[in-house]
This record gives structure tokens, sequence and C-alpha cells, in this order.
């Protein structure tokens, strides 16, 4: 099956496809359904025709999104190809979408974008024998180099060439997507399909959550976006006391609340100093996961933690901050940088937290068919919601 040898299979969208009115998905669709089968018959007869699939598409270097016919993507022999049942729409496709700066200096289009995502696998290579058509999987969007310091001592996630799918590569708000094999992860019996769609953002949640022991401490949660809301429910089922979430928006700190938090927060309107004393806490918070990105929310947490606490950073400000170093200094704080998961060990913790009884499905607030994506970007770009899932099976 497809190359043996190369660099993995990059943007690689046909823009001259016919449209056919695709545009609207809907009634337009039909017969795509069955070209599944054609898909895995052209795998299993080894002629890697690439057919045609619809897919969400950053087509030229300006703001907007275009629902395309496109080629399915390549897949050679240690990929999985993967038909993509649901998806999930990250704060990153929203600023692909809108073209802001971080975007124009980032990606180059044509791009399928998307990353997180469950799905089916229809096809793999000749080199993959653990996984199979049939098996339900999601996808780590880290596709690292497999050759630096870090990658062969197993610590992939540090890798410092790793390349984001529907960033640097095709991504997964597409009919299909594929991975090597090693970016690949199969889902343990019993995941909610909806939960599974997003074990990309959660594990996001989970690497922070986790990063500082938070058994039996005061915990801030600054942020109540999907990540903080799941980071939530993540510090409670661990056994942090005090679990309080700052979020200015009201509909996410009501959400936060049924994501398990003891206090919620508005930054604009209380002090967290009064929030502390009402909580009777004497020390300030002993562990900080910072998931604004806010300057002034960095700012404010620093201020409230006790000495020697801990600050996981996964808020990425869009310009620099300036912070108060001395307090940084003079508590001996520890601060942490947090970026995607620990491959796979973050993967294993978010199955077993499941499997014990956590529960992030409240984050979960919008579905919307693939055809309509125009109103799932509207809503996650709202702020009105948790987590938004485009269903994309016809
Ligand atoms: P999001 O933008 O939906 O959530 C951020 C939340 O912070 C929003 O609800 C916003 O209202 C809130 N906020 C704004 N000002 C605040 C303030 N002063 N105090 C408290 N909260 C405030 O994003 P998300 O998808 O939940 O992601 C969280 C953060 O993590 C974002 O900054 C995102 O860019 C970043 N991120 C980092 C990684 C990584 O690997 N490091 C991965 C994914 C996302
Ligand atoms: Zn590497």
């Amino acid at each position: 099956m497809g190359r043996a040898r190369g660099p993995p299979p990059g943007p690689a969208v046909w823009i001259g496809w016919p449209r056919r009115g695709h545009d609207r998905g809907g009634a337009d669709v039909d017969g795509i359904t069955s070209r599944t089968e054609n898909v895995r018959d052209a795998y299993d007869a080894g002629t890697n025709e690439r057919l045609p699939m619809l897919a969400l598409v950053k087509v030229r270097a300006a703001s907007g999104l275009e629902l395309r016919e496109v080629p399915q993507p390549a897949a050679g022999i240690n990929d999985v190809l993967i038909r993509v049942r649901k998806a999930g729409i990250c704060g990153t496709d929203l600023h692909i979408d809108a073209w802001d700066t971080w975007a124009a200096g980032t990606v180059k289009p044509p791009l399928v974008v998307g990353h997180e995502f469950v799905g089916e696998v229809v096809a793999v290579g000749a080199n993959v024998s653990d996984f199979r058509p049939g098996d339900i999987v999601s996808g780590e969007g880290h596709v690292v180099c497999g050759r630096c310091r870090h990658c062969l001592a197993g610590r992939r996630h540090l890798c410092a060439h790793s390349i984001g799918l529907g960033v640097g590569r095709d991504g997964a708000f597409a009919e299909y997507v594929s991975l090597p094999m090693t970016n690949v992860w199969h889902h343990w019996p019993g995941i909610d399909e909806e939960v599974a769609a997003i074990f990309d953002p959660f594990g996001n949640a989970v690497h922070t959550a986790l990063r500082f022991e938070v058994l039996g401490e005061d915990v801030l949660i600054s942020g109540a976006g999907p990540i903080g809301l799941m980071a939530t429910a993540v510090a409670r089922h661990a056994g942090a006391r005090h679990v309080v979430v700052s979020e200015p928006n009201a509909y996410r700190r009501n959400l936060a609340e049924r994501m398990g938090a003891s206090v919620v927060v508005d930054p604009l309107a209380t002090d967290l100093a009064d929030v502390q004393r009402r909580l009777g806490m004497v020390e300030g918070f002993d562990v900080v996961l910072e998931m604004s990105g806010n300057p002034a929310a960095i700012r404010t947490a620093i201020a409230s933690m006790a000495h020697g606490g801990k600050l996981a950073q996964l808020g990425i400000p869009a310009q620099e901050v300036s912070l108060d170093l001395d307090a940084i200094v003079f508590k001996m704080l520890t601060v942490s940088g947090i970026y995607g998961r620990e491959m796979y060990e973050t993967w294993y913790k978010m199955s077993v937290m499941l499997q014990s009884g956590l529960d992030i499905r409240p984050a979960i607030t919008h579905r919307f068919a693939f055809a309509d994506h125009r109103a799932a970007f509207d809503t996650a770009r709202s702020g009105d919601s948790g987590k938004v899932l485009l269903d994309w099976s016809l």
C-alpha cells in the first residue's frame, strides 16, 4: 500500500476538483457512503487510488474554510487510514478559520484542518500489524520526528520537530484521515464515542491537571473553556480539596459548577482573596492550572498562590506577557509549561480515569452535522459553549 519512503503525506489538496455543489453538504452527498467500501477495495487491491472525499479546507491565505471534494489522504506502509466519525472544534481551528497573525505565519494552504477526532480504521499499511479495519481509534495530533534525543529516549512530547495534524499536515475535518501507526490510539471498550472524539483536548486537561500532585491540595483553574472545564472534573477526580474556577463567561461558570468546581468566580467582579477567605484557605492556592492565556489572569493567579505553589501553564497568550518575577522568586514557585499530551501516558491515564468514574460529558454542549460547519464554528467562537462536535458520518 502506498509509498514506502519519503516525507509524511503533507498537504495534498486537489483544489481544482469539481465541487458539484457540495458546499452545504446534505442531499448532494448521496453515494458517498458507498465510497467507504470503494476506499477499502481500492486499498485492498493495492491500487492506492485516491478517491474523492469531502473535507473542510483552508483553500487560500485568507479567512474562511470551505467544504470541498479533495482526494483522500495518501497512506504509506506505516500508516493507518481512518474513516472519521466525529470531530471536535478547537481554538486552533478557529484561529486558522479567522486567518489571524498566528495562522498566517504558521499554516500553508491548501490544508485540510482539524485534529480532534474519533473514527474507524478502514485500511492499514503493509508494516502495520496491530490495527485492523473496524477498530475504533483516535489520533495523537503531534506527529513527532522519532529520531531526536527526546524521541529516542521515549519523551516524544518534548520533540522539537513535531508536525501538527490539521496545522502542518492534512487533518481530520474530512471523511478520511491518514496517520502513522505510532500516532493512532486504540480506544478501550466502553469509551463513549463523543468522549473519544475529544481525547486530544481532554489529554491537554489531563496532562496539565496531573503535572503536579493535587491530592488534598487547593487548586485554582484559571479559564473554563472546554479544557478548563475538563480539568475541573479531573482535579476533582484526582482528589483536590477545593477546586476554584475563575472564568468571566457566565455560561461557562455554570458548566464549571456541573463539572465539580467548589466555587466559581467571575474575575471581573470578585477578588480571589475573598474567595480564599470564604473557603478558609490561609496559605493561597497550592496548584494553579492556567488555562486562559489571559495576561491579567496569569498575574492574578501568581498573586493568589501559596509559597511553594506550582503553576502549570497551558494557556497560550496572544503576545508577550510581563510577570512579577519577584513573586515567583520569593514564593519559590514552580512554573511548568504544558504542551500537548505525553505519549502515551496521558492517553492511558485518560482511559483509566474514565473507567474509574470520571465524567467529562457535560463539557460537550453542541453537536452539528459537518455540512453545518459555519454554525458550528460560530457557536464555538461565541464562548457560550463547551466543546462543539462535528458529525462526519453521512
Ligand atoms: P478557550 O479560549 O475556549 O478558553 C479560555 C477561557 O479563558 C475562556 O472561557 C475565556 O473566557 C477565559 N478567560 C478570559 N479571560 C480570563 C480571565 N481574566 N480570567 C479567567 N479566565 C479568563 O480555550 P480552550 O480550548 O479551553 O484552551 C485553553 C487555553 O489553552 C487556550 O489559551 C489555548 O490556546 C491553550 N491551548 C494550549 C495547548 C497546549 O498544548 N499548550 C493546547 C490546546 C489549547
Ligand atoms: Zn523528535
